[in-house]
């Protein structure tokens, strides 16, 4: 049997199981034996019946005296089994089994575990685990796995199925070579495999834990090393001049100085485009921290060496927004901008900014002399779209690639999902003073809130819940944005100008209300989350946040970053659509904390990884086991890769186990 055969070949999985299965992500051999418990029941505890407590987790072992089924008056179906280990007599109760008065042996020796409750006033084992005695139990008697589960597929079944490969013969052994096992202290593969799933004890199930979070960050890493090392060798760029003069100048000229961490970048940036090899940089930066401004000056440094620029912005509203910005700053020094989008088109080859949405990506024109491409929100884009843009390479060299994103990413993650990537970071304000005092208010204030809001007669945002992220559910966004909009419009803004912004309504309907809103003929605007990648309308104070709980904290606290961007304070009122204490409880971080990364951390330890970096990148794989947020073995995972990479066709194991799994991701570039 091998890893990569499919999982029919273990004994008792036929098609059905093996459709089964599938829902848990399980198709080979190597799969299900990567499919960890999450925890164990500890059963470890063996006792003589006669010595048991009640309310204790425990083991016994003895002979099943007697099997009985029961029905009782009000119709219910229960089955009593007797068991004796010589010191006491137990009685296990089970509902609705009767089958087991048919699979259970009287006479034979059984270990028994749960925990001890009462029946009928006596001392009893409630629905315990149940299994005939044997040199090693694997569902009693010990530390117990229990997995994830699907359909027709326990863990009980899941055990057993797993027991066999572990025990039986597998053909490949330790893939990891042998130096990063002893240099790092890891346990071997199939001790490890053995450990994992029926650990004898808890240290030894945290050792082999261990072993198979390194295995993962370090294989994902190996494969990161190898995007780096195609994209700092094989592809080629223009280098650029840095034309300082001209750029102090322009920097000069700004109606505002620099932050220091803009600073930072532009020179980090600027470093990169005099490469002759193309700049790969994430530029990561809370809302408002001016990450355009960033954007715009290497553009600018791009147009003066002669070449053109594309910028992709992640909706059509941006794209405008983005244009009006350029425009403003640069068409006075003679750059001509352009705008692409699903309805308007750029007059030919004609421009030296060209901003759109992903129409720019998709459009059959090749435009010539593109050096460099930035993508704004790059979270939004798969590597699929990234892999496209490198498509739209000049004359055999590669533009430049600027990603820009205000999603906090913690380093440690984007050291591995991101890892070919160098990053920036802005992690400065512009304005110091930017404050948004935030609030979770409970139901039975929302009046007082409304009033308060009437009184301060600002630009306010209402947010409306979010159903669902996904574009299916969309039209239920648009439904509570609408519903919300004609309830407040009947009652609390009666006499208030208000207005509506949906994902439903067309870009020239979208930016006209945009534009009410900016010009102050639109006091209350209701939308949908939308706004939240990004529309710039700096004297709007207020923010109403409703059914708060459903987005996580960094997603907040980027909607919250849309108000209090001008001179004045910021405000951001949060509404709950449940009861749930622990919701509350989450929300309230937004009261005292001012910083994306710290809340998304919060989150993480609150509600795990997956919801707060599911939306960060699709064409990114969930770590089945590694913790990226455990720092140190990351690094120590990133520095062995690192090492081990160029030599990879020493440790030919090493190499089949990455090709097996590179097809998955890999872009071939
Ligand atoms: P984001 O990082 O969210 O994309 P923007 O680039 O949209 O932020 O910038 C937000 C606002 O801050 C814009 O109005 C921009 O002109 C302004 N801005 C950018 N840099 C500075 C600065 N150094 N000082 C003052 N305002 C700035
Ligand atoms: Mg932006």
């Amino acid at each position: 049997m091998k890893l990569s055969s499919p999982v029919g070949v273990v004994p008792k999985i036929g098609p059905k199981y093996k459709k089964l299965l599938e829902n848990l992500e399980i198709g080979t051999v190597q799969d299900l034996l990567y499919h960890f418990p999450f925890r164990y029941d500890d059963y470890s505890n063996v006792k003589n019946i006669g010595d048991l407590l009640e309310n204790e987790v425990a083991t016994v072992k003895g002979m099943v005296e007697s099997v009985t089924n029961i029905f009782t008056r009000n119709g219910k179906r229960l089955t009593k089994i007797v068991v004796n280990d010589g010191t006491e007599k137990i009685g296990l109760m089970f509902f609705n089994q009767h089958y087991l008065k048919t699979t259970i042996k009287t006479g034979k020796e059984y270990t028994v575990s749960g925990k001890v409750g009462t029946f009928d006033r006596k001392i009893s084992f409630i629905s315990p685990e149940l299994e005939e005695s044997r040199e090693v139990n694997i569902n009693t008697g010990r530390l117990v796995p229990v997995y994830p589960e699907t359909y027709g597929v326990t863990s009980r079944w899941l055990r057993a199925r797993i027991n066999d490969v572990v025990l039986g013969e597998i053909e490949l052994g330790e893939f990891l070579p042998e130096n990063t096992i002893k240099k790092h202290g890891l346990s071997t593969f199939n001790w490890s495999l053995k450990q994992i799933h029926f650990p004898d004890t808890e240290i030894n199930a945290e050792k082999a834990k261990i072993r198979f979070q390194f295995e993962e960050l370090f294989l994902e890493l190996l494969k990161v090393e190898k995007r780096r090392v195609q994209w700092d060798s094989k592809l080629k760029s223009t280098g650029m001049t840095i034309k300082d003069t001209q750029i102090a100048h322009f920097i000069a000229s700004l109606p505002f100085k620099l932050t220091d961490s803009q600073e930072k970048s532009v020179g980090e940036i600027m470093k990169d485009l005099a490469q002759k090899h193309p700049m790969n940089r994430l530029l990561e930066g809370d809302v408002g921290t001016g990450k355009t401004l960033v954007a715009l000056i290497a553009a600018y440094n791009t147009h003066l060496n002669g070449f053109k620029t594309l910028y992709m912005a992640p909706t059509e509203i941006l794209a405008a927004q983005h244009y009006e910005t350029f425009n403003r700053f640069l068409s006075p020094l003679g750059v001509k901008i352009s705008l692409i989008t699903g309805s308007t088109k750029p007059e030919k080859d004609d421009f030296d900014i060209l901003i759109g949405t992903h129409a720019l990506i998709y459009s059959k024109e090749k435009f010539k002399g593109v050096e460099l491409v930035v993508i704004d929100e790059q979270h939004r884009f798969g590597v699929e779209q990234r892999g496209k843009i490198l498509e739209m390479a000049n004359d055999g060299t590669v533009p430049h690639l600027l990603a820009m994103t205000a999603t906090p990413i913690p380093r440690t993650l984007a050291l591995t999902i991101y890892g070919d990537l160098s990053i920036s970071v802005l992690d400065t304000h512009p304005n110091k003073e930017r404050k948004v005092s935030t609030k979770v208010i409970p139901e039975n204030a929302r009046d007082r809130a409304y009033q308060w809001i009437k009184q301060k007669n600002e630009p306010t945002f209402i947010v409306c819940p979010l159903i669902e992220e996904s574009d299916a559910l969309m039209l239920e966004n648009v439904k509570a944005a609408e519903a919300e909009y004609a309830a407040l419009k009947k009652t609390y803004f009666k006499d208030v100008e208000m207005g509506l912004l949906h994902g439903r309504m067309k870009p020239k309907e979208k930016e006209e209300v945009i534009e009410k809103f900016r010009k102050g003929k639109i006091k209350v605007l209701v939308s949908t989350p939308v706004i939240e990648v990004g529309i710039d309308v700096p004297e709007a104070t207020v923010m109403v946040i409703e059914s708060a709980e459903r987005y996580g904290l960094a997603s907040l606290h980027q909607l919250r970053g849309r108000v209090g961007r001008g001179s004045k304070e910021g405000f951001c009122l949060t509404f709950l659509s449940t009861q749930s204490k622990n919701a509350y409880a989450r929300l309230k971080n937004l009261e005292t904390v001012d910083n994306g990364m710290e809340l998304a951390e919060i989150d993480m330890r609150a509600r795990g990884q997956g919801d707060i970096f599911g939306a960060i990148q699709h064409g990114f794989k969930k770590f089945k086991i590694a913790d990226m947020f455990n720092v140190k073995m990351l690094e120590k995972a990133k520095e062995e890769a690192k090492e081990i990479y160029p030599f990879l066709d020493y440790y030919p194991l090493l190499k089949e186990r990455l090709t097996q799994e590179a097809g998955e991701y890999i872009p071939n570039n």
